[in-house]
């Protein structure tokens, strides 16, 4: 569902919202050594010598660095195979991996979720017990430390699969749940970190014989269209001089777009912007949308800008000052399944949401079937993608069932699920899934997954593309 963005821009351009970039409130953490151990009780399951986890940490629809996350995952990947090895229970593992995950601030889940287009976090997360097919999960709540062992709250201790919003932050504190504040979480409040900005941007500093007004330009800008799709503006470069007076005359920019239902996945284009009389302007090509902008500096150092299709009225919208976030890219929804050493099989999976989502917007993640499955008489599951597919074509059970009424492995179910039928339908996304026997597959039509698995026979490694 790609679309050009120039026609939800021409919509959507006329509110005006003021908005902030947000910085970390608090630096990351990844967990210490030994976090996992400590958490889980080992010696439970001796029934034979298989076992196997496999955990990811989001589909990567663009290139980047993800040296953080890998390095958390392949901690935990290490702890986990020792309690594994000495016995541990896979629902126990299964909540003490996504719960590290979430704590460490590295991902798109708990501490790291990102905030819904009204600047708020919002999570989703489910467990799934393949024993008896007990399963627990949260949807859209604010105030839990940890959702995945919120959603175990719900499995063990009411009589109900999902509970959601403020009942379900409720519930989690009641019952003893680590409940937190809004300032716990990064990102409070609106944030850019899912605009796709290229990984190479190099802003040049005005040179001399740059008129202030014009220099003032340089940098990164940050804006919402209507509360809906955050937008960045990138001025890279101001120059050269080409005006009869001697003064720059063009700029380069980056215009991009975060991702939106409407546009799909996030996108940004290189342009070239000319200083006119009121502002710096910058056009699409016209087989583009042929969208024109007009950006002026106001008076408090924010920028204006006034947009429009050709023949049609402009439009405003104000951008601030924006910090470029480091290279390396936090993000990405969690998951983890496990087969212990009683055959015993578990999922998990948690998530602040999709990119630019709308406030109360449930995902596939707390979808018993549709992110997160578990049957002890096939395989566990935990997706990661675009969700509103995941949920549609019930994806997760989509694969157990293929296992089980068309005596397919696995790896073909999965394989075949992720990379060929539902890919065509549009899916975007991966899963990771472990069967009965231990065995591993983690199948993703994405540009990468964040992925790593180990099991009694193969020692931990993480891999993104
Ligand atoms: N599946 C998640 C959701 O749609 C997002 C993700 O996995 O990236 O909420």
């Amino acid at each position: 569902m790609r679309t050009d963005g120039s026609a939800l821009r021409a919509a959507a351009f006329g509110a005006l919202l003021a908005c902030c970039g947000i910085a970390p409130a608090t630096e990351a953490q990844t967990p210490g050594p030994g976090s996992l151990v400590a958490a889980v009780e080992t010696g439970h399951c001796a029934a034979d010598e298989t076992f196997a986890i496999a955990i990811h940490g989001g589909a990567e629809f663009w290139r980047g660095d993800h040296g953080p996350k890998i390095a958390v995952a392949q901690g935990l990947l290490a702890e986990a195979r020792a309690v594994l090895e000495s016995g541990a229970r896979a629902i126990d593992v299964v909540e003490a991996v996504v719960a590290a995950m979430e704590d460490s601030g590295h991902f798109n889940a708990g501490k790291g979720s990102i905030a819904n287009q009204a600047g708020t976090v919002e999570m989703d997360a489910a467990i799934m017990d393949g024993r008896a097919l007990d399963a627990g999960a949260v949807a859209s709540v604010k105030a839990v430390r940890n959702p995945i062992s919120a959603a175990r709250l719900v499995m063990e201790e009411s009589r109900h699969v999902l509970l959601v919003g403020p009942e379900a932050d409720r519930f989690v504190r009641e019952n003893g749940g680590a409940a937190v504040d809004p300032s716990y979480f990064h990102y409070g409040g609106r944030n850019f970190d899912n605009v796709p900005l290229p990984a190479e941007i190099a802003i040049v500093p005005p040179g001399d014989g740059v008129a202030p007004e014009r220099a003032a330009f340089s940098g990164a800008w940050a804006g919402v269209f209507q509360g809906e799709m955050n937008h960045v503006l990138v001025v890279e470069e101001i120059g050269p001089a080409g005006a009869p007076d001697g003064a720059p005359s063009s700029a380069k920019v980056i215009s991009a777009l975060g991702p939106h239902p409407a546009i799909g996945e996030g996108q940004f284009r290189r342009l070239e912007g000319v200083f006119v009389e009121g502002g710096l302007k910058v056009s699409e090509p016209s087989d583009l949308g042929g969208y024109t902008t007009i950006y002026s500096l106001n008076p408090d150092g924010t920028l204006a800008a006034r947009g429009s299709l050709p023949g049609e009225a402009p439009q405003e919208m104000t951008l601030e000052r924006y910090s470029i976030p480091p290279k390396a890219q936090d993000g990405g929804t969690v998951g983890a399944v496990v087969r212990d050493r009683c055959a015993d099989l578990a999922a998990g999976t948690s998530t602040g949401g999709f990119g630019s989502k709308a406030p109360g917007r449930v995902g596939d993640v707390p979808i018993i079937g549709a992110g997160t499955y578990a049957d002890n008489e096939t395989a566990a599951i935990s997706a990661t993608g675009h969700g509103e597919y995941f949920m549609r074509y019930v994806a997760a059970y989509a694969i157990v069932a293929a296992m089980e009424h068309k005596g397919l492995s696995l790896e073909d179910a999965a394989t075949g699920l992720i990379e060929g039928d539902l890919a065509r339908k549009g899916l975007r996304g991966g899963v990771i899934a472990v069967d009965r026997d231990g065995k591993v597959a983690m199948p993703y039509n994405t540009e990468g997954m964040v992925r790593g698995a180990t099991t009694n026979d193969r020692p931990p490694s993480v891999e993104v593309y």
